[in-house]
């Protein structure tokens, strides 16, 4: 059997991957002139590195990130263990224990919090909590049990790492949908997070491999290719239909001169626009509701500096707290692999730092040019504790337009509507990072669940034969 993977960014691989370990024959077919889409690296000041996703969740059901680099024959590493803190009142301040931004321990709260802050968290635990018979703002909910403050200095800065969304805006059953499942029969919601945390800390959730992610997609679509997977780059599907024998045709290449491919069965691993174009013809209903994921888009300023101070792993910065800038990553003091590049080409006392810039609707500051961005990152960043005798030594603008798709209140129904239509299309299967999570994990998730429904529907096809 012959499957068209369209899409080569790390759901598409890790599709390609499943499908050809269970047997089919693939081919890979990638609009852009490279593989890994949001895994990407850059050469910056003569060190390569990620200048787009740049770790993983390694827990979680498999097929783990971790699984995935062992499996390749790559190292797994962790973070240092270097904490990140989050950017208050001109001052860096601990991460309080918190899952996902809803915080547990209230009595740590004081740094970040104002005293009236403080004071109006605390009450959350005597509060009595309703139930929640729908998906609801996670922002919302938590301003209302907590108060402002703690959306605004806590949850805002973590998730907007993440979705690069507004808490007030993301769907709680989406972005924490197993807090969602503790928080839905009531009770007080630091109770529930509290009740996430595992008993024994594991140390940081987190994997990589020296190299980055870029190393990953380098070795998983060499790997893909041994294996006799045909990968092509440069090849937008523009169209897809049906033929008379139950397969599937996708038409690519330029208008002019189309190249029309024929397959058995095909996955779509395109981001949710995308998706929604290809369907529109074939499955409607699925394709309004993924034209209607809105997405927000991001850049990555990556500057490797010397005379800057650092300490920590990183610092998130709450809306608000500086014009432009939402996180540093301090990649060099977080990522072993990182310091030793640093340290080899650039001395002791450089640093490699990821400066992220840009939320939902907030695009403007985008518009400026690469130099313009870069000399605005920097005018901002050297207000910040560490910073100020920092010297540039390289830089580099990796921008992704569109890059994370919104996880809006009601996304699951969203999402379960659209998973209906699609089911009544014999042999597609859809994944992506709109689905399940946006996080590298939650892609490999999603690209073995539609890699298996490929191959459950064509053993259910040869059984009836
Ligand atoms: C700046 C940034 C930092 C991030 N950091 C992290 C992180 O540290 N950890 C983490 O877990 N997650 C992170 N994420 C999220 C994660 O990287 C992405 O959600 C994930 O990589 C998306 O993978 P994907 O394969 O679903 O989609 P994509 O990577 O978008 O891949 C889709 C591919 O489809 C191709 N395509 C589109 N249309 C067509 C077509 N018609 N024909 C052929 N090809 C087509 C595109 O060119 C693209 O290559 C980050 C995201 C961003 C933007």
């Amino acid at each position: 059997m012959r499957v068209a993977v369209v899409g080569g960014g790390i759901s598409g691989l890790a599709a390609a991957d499943h499908l050809l370990r269970s047997g089919a024959e693939v081919v890979l077919l990638e609009g852009a002139d490279r593989l890994g889409g949001k895994l990407r690296r850059a050469e910056v000041a003569g060190l390569t590195l990620d200048v787009g996703a740049e770790s993983a969740i390694a827990r979680g059901p498999a097929p783990t990130m971790a699984e995935l680099i062992t499996d390749l024959g790559l190292p797994v590493v962790k973070p240092t263990g270097a904490r990140s803190s989050v950017y208050v009142d001109q001052r860096p301040v601990a991460i309080p224990p918190q899952v996902l931004g809803v915080p547990y321990d209230l009595d740590q709260l004081g740094g970040l919090l104002t005293d009236a802050g403080l004071r109006r968290a605390r009450q959350e635990a005597d509060q009595p909590a309703p139930a929640l018979d729908e998906d609801v703002a996670i922002g919302r909910l938590v301003a209302e049990r907590f108060g402002d403050e703690v959306v605004d200095r806590l949850l805002e800065p973590m998730l907007g790492g993440v979705y690069a969304g507004h808490a007030r805006e993301l769907s709680f059953e989406s972005v924490s949908p197993a807090l969602y499942e503790r928080a839905r029969g009531g009770g007080a919601l630091s109770d529930h997070a509290r009740a996430m945390v595992p008993a024994a800390s594991a140390g940081s959730p987190f994997v990589g491999t020296p190299g980055g992610m870029g190393a990953v997609v380098e070795a998983l679509s060499a790997s893909l290719i041994t294996r006799g997977a045909e990968v092509r780059t440069g090849v937008t599907v523009r169209e897809l239909a049906t033929d008379d024998a139950g397969g599937w045709q996708l038409t690519c290449g330029p208008v002019p001169a189309p190249e029309v491919i024929g397959v058995d069965r095909v996955v779509l691993a395109t981001p949710a626009v995308a998706t929604a174009r290809l369907l529109a013809e074939l499955a409607p209903i699925a394709a309004q509701e993924l034209g209607a994921i809105r997405s927000a888009s991001v850049a990555v300023v990556t500057l490797v500096v010397s005379g800057a101070d650092l300490s920590g792993s990183g610092m998130l910065v709450p809306p608000g707290m500086l014009p432009t800038i939402k996180a540093f990553t301090h990649s060099s003091l977080k990522w072993d692999w990182v310091a030793e590049q640093v340290r080899t080409l650039h001395g002791e006392g450089a640093h490699a730092v990821r400066v992220s810039i840009g939320r939902a609707g907030q695009e403007q500051v985008l518009q400026l040019d690469d130099e313009a961005l870069v000399v605005r990152t920097l005018a901002e960043a050297r207000t910040v504790p560490g910073w100020s005798g920092a010297e540039v030594i390289g830089h580099h603008v990796q921008r992704w337009g569109g890059g994370l798709p919104q996880y809006a209140v009601g996304h699951r129904t969203r999402m379960a509507r659209a998973g209906e239509d699609l089911a009544t299309l014999d042999g597609l299967a859809a994944c992506g990072a709109y689905w399940d999570g946006v996080g590298i994990a939650a892609c490999l998730r999603t690209a073995r669940r539609a890699a298996k429904l490929i191959m459950e529907n064509e053993m259910s096809e040869t059984r009836s034969s």
